[in-house]
């Protein structure tokens, strides 16, 4: 079956510039108030409209575009009232985006007393199972835990009427298909499905017709967004002076909240210890760790506690921490659209933001691919509308902070 035209947004829709045109009712206004969102984002304008309709959606949009919200807010709206079982089923590549779907969920819901209940892994079941015993509305889960639930029946997905795939490509690239597969199989085919990815391909084309009847397509163009919030700084580095300079870097940045990536865990370790010899108030964030002990790191960091988190690229999928000030890439990741995730993690909710990436000679050859994703030079002087002309600061001024 071929995918629908794209839907074409200025035909109307973008004229719609506040939340209640949208046609979200008192309850969640006063909720959406309460959580000073007072204007929708370009996702939200285009896509809540079509869900409050009733149609299947495949939108493209980054994490940092408001894309939790344009799902959320028509899914409270639309469930209204409490029942029995799920009703709204959400899958999410990650613990910590999991969590951070139902986190809004919360806020858009709670004027309707709607009950979310996250499933994830990593974590003991009992605490889940419990939930899972009571009334429920909506459901946040990984795929993993969720077949996990299934199998014992500890969960009935009968009556799910709302679908969605988040970050549908990350879902597909850590190979959670047959998984997700064997959960939709369980949910009613009459249902509505709504999937959201960073990029519409022809895998996520065949994806959204495997799981859905005729979807509008929305396609929002991220990039355009982040590059004039997330001034991109590269910086030429050999692997010896990397600490130091992250160290300078740290200093010049002032107390701010830094995320700081590494390619691979043992690295993070290796990073997060440099740190804290330096006595930097720094965690690590990995999938090495237990699930408490990231937690602890994310909530230490998102209270300021913390200046900076060493992550990896898994663990800080979908991180949304409004208050990143500065996002350092200690090693680039290996595909570009890692690079534009990562950077995504700042200049979020329309603040401006600073992502500093560290090229050395072994990884330049990345610096082209990330050309080619982000659709621009990044070595260019930019235009009106665009981000300011990189800066290269060069590897010898830190020298002599080198141990
Ligand atoms: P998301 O793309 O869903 O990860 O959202 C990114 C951030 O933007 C989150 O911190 C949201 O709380 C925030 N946000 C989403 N929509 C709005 C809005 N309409 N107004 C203000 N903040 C928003």
């Amino acid at each position: 079956m071929p995918l629908m035209n794209e839907f074409e947004s200025n035909k109307g829709r973008l004229t719609l510039h506040n939340f209640e045109e949208l046609g979200l009712s008192k309850p969640v206004l006063a909720a959406l108030q309460e959580a000073g969102y007072t204007e929708p984002t370009t996702i939200q304008r285009r896509t809540i409209g079509l869900i409050l309709n009733g149609l299947n959606v495949l939108a493209s949009a980054e994490t940092g575009s408001g894309k939790t919200a344009a799902f959320a807010l028509p899914i409270v709206e639309c469930l209204q009232e409490p029942g029995d079982k799920p009703r709204a089923l959400v899958l999410a590549p990650t613990r910590e985006l999991a969590l951070q779907v139902s986190s809004q969920f919360k806020i858009f819901g709670k004027n309707l007393g709607l009950k979310v209940v996250t499933l994830y892994g990593g974590t003991g079941m009992d605490q889940q199972l419990r939930a899972l015993k009571g009334k429920i509305d909506i459901v946040v889960a990984t795929p993993g835990r969720l077949n996990d639930y299934l199998e014992r029946k500890a969960v009935d997905l009968s009556q799910v009427e709302m679908l969605v795939l988040d970050e549908a490509d990350r879902l597909l690239d850590l190979g959670f298909m047959p998984q997700v597969r064997r959960i939709v199989s369980k949910v009613n085919k009459e249902r509505q499905t709504l999937m959201f990815s960073a990029t519409i391909d022809d895998r996520i084309g065949r994806l959204a017709n495997e799981f859905s009847e005729d979807p509008v397509i929305v396609k929002i163009n991220t990039e355009r967004v982040e590059s004039t919030t997330i001034d991109q700084q590269f910086v030429h580095v050999t692997e010896f002076n990397k600490d130091a300079l992250l160290l300078k870097l740290l200093g010049d940045f002032g107390a701010e909240a830094v995320l700081v990536f590494t390619r691979t865990k043992r690295k993070a370790g290796w990073v997060s210890d440099r740190l804290q010899d330096a006595k930097v108030n720094s965690e690590e964030i990995h999938g090495d760790l237990s699930q408490s002990q990231r937690e602890k790191a994310l909530r230490k960091f998102r209270a300021g506690e913390i200046a900076v988190l060493v992550a990896t690229d898994v663990a800080a999928r979908g991180l949304d921490i409004p208050s990143i000030s500065h996002v350092v890439n200690y090693d680039l990741p290996d595909t570009p659209e890692d690079y534009v995730h990562r950077i995504g993690r700042t200049g979020r909710a329309g603040k401006c933001g600073i992502a500093v990436s560290f090229i050395s000679e072994e990884q330049r050859h990345l610096v082209r691919d990330i050309e080619k994703v982000m659709g621009r030079t990044l070595e260019s002087t930019g235009t009106a509308g665009a981000p300011p002309p990189r800066k290269i600061i060069p590897a010898r001024r830190f020298r002599r902070g080198r141990r």
